[in-house]
Formats: structure tokens, C-alpha cells, sequence
């Protein structure tokens, strides 16, 4: 029995952008890596052999002749400048350095001042912005999601949930990167984009589950879909934040008795918030203060029953927050969602609930329910059921892997 672990996953829903999609592979996507190396200023890379290019000229670092290692790579940013240092003597700057393997057994490997190595496929391309280090891992956009999908949902999950969650991944990924482009990338690896965690997050579960979806994307009126997906719907997923958001909600389950998520660790879930806990939330924002705080109440809820607009109220006031955004006052794991109810007891505000996570798109419990006995539905049942309407298509060409 696989565990029960439907996993992080991106808790922004995406925003709705406009725009012509293209269904072509794309060579490469381009992701950078902010996870544990958002303000480091230099970085050692570790490996067998290297391809180094400039903007001038590529020059391959490799083992000595005396059959000693090669040197790890310091590249240090300093006033918009990279300075290189290759083992002790070897020191240049550039503007904009590339790295990649110049063997694939080896893997380039990042090591921070933490002294962890962590493993990429691909290139490595590194510039500098001030004292900022910026990495980004240039790859293959099937070699990418080996890195994503087991991150973001249970290695041990069924095949046929994992192939849909790498559809999903892998349409996601193709329609968030509209976002970042103007900054130079298409991804990060955090919950923002997708968690990535390169070599140390592949699976052979999730290999195969990218490798038999190859180029598979979901598409619905000739658009790719925002294939927004979270950890548990609670039973019936949310409609989105804006009126008119693809996918609809959907009744998560086969019948009234029984929801294909309910297998789900946070499936249901009470947690009591004590006045002083709202109270001390609020005061750190000047805008929000309400003096003692004194009592909460849902003002309305979404067609899902999720609350939507939540009142709290205090002896200097009231103030009204959007249901997302009283899920991040509370603490996101805190309040696992907005599918609650409220009852006041002796000493505070109990709140019971269902689901975790936004509840938009796919509900990957939900998935790994539909997969298992005694449903056992395949990828694409699955993905139509939670985007009902939706076409899967290949993209066009050939991965590049
Ligand atoms: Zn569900």
C-alpha cells in the first residue's frame, strides 16, 4: 500500500493571462533556482568533467594528466561581474557563464556554504545581478518534470495518478512560464512555479510515468489549461478565484457515501484558534487593527461551499478578508483550507474542515483514490474528470531526450 502522502504542491492559483499557446515542444525550458540558493552570493560546482562557455568560447575542464580530479568551479558574484575560479590558480570574470557535463555519468553538482551537493541535468547557467548569484538550470522539458513529479506527488502513488499528475505538470509548466519570462526564466523550482529538485527528487516511478505521457498536454477550446492541482479537495473542488475560472467544480467521488480523496491524510481536519493567536496575527499589520479581537464569521461562501469572505471582528472594529487571504493570516498548513465551518467554544474558535490546499484543478488524492481499487481508472479518466471537457494532445516535435 502506497503511503499516504499527496504532497506540497503550488498553492498560487494561476493567474488568468491572455495570449496565443503554443503547442510546439520547446527546446529547452529554463528554471531557476531559488529553493536554497535565493540570496547566495557564490556557489562551488562539483563534477567529472566540464564544458565551460563564455560569451566568447566553450573550454572543457578536465581530469589532469597526472589522473588527478577535476578542480570544483567557486563562481562568485561581485558588482554584477562572475568571478571564476578554477582549483586554486585559475581566476577570470565573465558577465554570463554556462557549465555543463561533459559527461553524462557525472552529473554537475551545486555545493553551497551548507555543504550539501545537489545534482542537475543539463546546463547550468549562472550570471550575477549586484552581489546576487543567479543560477538557472537550462534542460529538456521531459528531463525537467523527472526532477518534478515525484516532488509533488507520492513516488509510491499508483501509475496511472502519477501519469496524470506529470500531464498536469507538464501543461502547468508550459502555461506558467508566460509569468517569468520577462524576467529572464520560465520557472523557479519552488511551490510558485512547480517544486523541482533535480536529480535528488528523481524516481524510477516518476520516470516512467513522464516517459509513457511523452509530449501529453491537456488542452480545452484550443487553449492549454492552467492545470492548477493541490493535495485534497475535501470532497468537492473549488471553482477558482475569478467567475467563469476553467475548470468548474466537481463532486469528488463516485457516489453521496464516499469521496475518491478520502484516503487523504488532511481529508478532514478541526484545529481551535485561541483569541490571543487571531490577535497577535493582526497586530503586526497596522492596517488590520481591530483591538482585542473577539469574534470571526464567514459572510459568504463560493458555489463550493468554501468560505469566501470572512469577517473579523474586534472592540475597535471589523475587517473583511477574502477566504485566501484569512488562510494565509492563519498560516497555510495551519488552516489547511477554506472548506471549513466555525463554532465558537469556551476557549476559542474551532474550525472543521476538509481538504488542504486550494482546491482548483486537480485533487491529487483525489487521483490516487480514482487510481487504486476498487476504481482503478486510468491517467485519462482521471484528468477529464477533474478538467471535464478537456482534450490530452502531443505537443508537436520530438523531446529532445
Ligand atoms: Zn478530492
Amino acid at each position: 500500500m502506497f503511503s499516504v502522502f499527496c504532497i506540497l504542491t503550488n498553492f498560487v492559483t494561476a493567474p488568468q493571462l491572455t495570449g496565443t499557446d503554443d503547442f510546439r515542444m520547446p527546446t529547452v525550458v529554463r528554471v531557476r533556482l531559488v529553493r536554497e540558493l535565493r540570496s547566495v552570493n557564490n556557489i562551488t560546482v562539483v563534477g567529472a568533467r566540464f564544458a565551460a562557455s563564455s560569451d566568447k568560447d566553450t573550454k572543457v575542464i578536465d581530469k589532469k594528466n597526472d589522473g588527478g580530479g577535476v578542480p570544483p568551479i567557486k563562481i562568485e558574484a561581485k558588482d554584477s561581474k562572475l568571478q571564476i575560479s578554477v582549483g586554486e590558480a585559475d581566476t577570470f570574470a565573465q558577465k554570463m557563464f554556462y557549465l555543463e557535463s561533459a559527461d553524462v555519468d557525472n552529473p554537475l553538482g551545486i555545493q553551497t556554504s551548507s555543504k550539501k551537493i545537489r545534482h542537475y541535468r543539463g546546463r547550468l547557467w549562472l550570471a550575477a545581478e549586484g552581489d546576487h548569484l543567479l543560477v538557472t538550470n537550462v534542460i529538456d522539458l521531459e528531463t525537467y518534470l523527472r526532477g518534478v513529479v515525484p516532488a509533488e506527488m507520492a513516488p509510491d502513488a499508483p501509475i496511472e495518478a502519477l501519469k496524470a499528475q506529470a500531464i498536469a505538470a507538464r501543461t502547468f509548466a508550459l502555461k506558467v512560464r508566460v509569468r517569468y519570462r520577462p524576467s529572464g526564466f520560465d520557472l523557479d523550482d519552488t511551490t510558485m512555479s512547480q517544486t523541482y529538485g533535480g536529480i535528488e527528487a528523481e524516481k524510477p516511478s516518476g520516470d516512467e510515468a513522464v516517459k509513457q505521457t511523452e509530449r501529453m498536454v491537456l488542452e480545452h477550446d484550443g487553449r492549454l489549461i492552467w492545470a492548477d492541482y493541490y493535495d485534497d479537495c475535501g470532497g468537492v473542488t473549488a471553482p477558482g478565484s475569478n467567475a467563469g475560472d476553467y475548470p468548474p467544480p466537481v463532486i469528488d467521488g463516485p457516489d453521496d457515501k464516499s469521496d475518491f480523496c478520502q484516503i487523504g491524510q488532511h481529508h478532514k481536519w478541526s484545529v481551535v484558534l485561541i483569541p490571543q493567536d487571531i490577535t497577535k496575527r493582526l497586530s503586526s499589520d497596522e492596517r488590520r487593527k481591530i483591538g482585542v479581537f473577539r469574534s470571526v464569521d464567514v459572510l459568504d461562501r463560493d458555489v463550493s461551499g468554501r468560505a469566501s469572505l470572512i469577517s473579523i471582528n474586534g472592540d475597535d472594529g471589523s475587517i473583511e478578508l477574502k477566504g485566501n487571504a484569512f488562510r494565509a493570516l492563519i498560516g497555510y498548513d495551519r488552516l489547511p483550507s477554506t472548506l471549513f465551518k466555525i463554532k465558537s467554544e469556551d476557549n476559542g474558535f474551532k474550525f472543521e474542515g476538509r481538504g488542504f490546499g486550494h482546491g482548483h484543478g486537480l485533487c491529487q488524492c483525489g487521483a490516487i483514490g480514482m487510481a487504486s481499487a476498487p476504481y482503478q481508472k486510468s491517467y485519462a479518466d482521471i484528468l477529464l474528470h477533474y478538467f471535464p471537457g478537456a482534450h490530452i494532445r502531443k505537443l508537436i516535435g520530438a523531446a529532445s531526450n
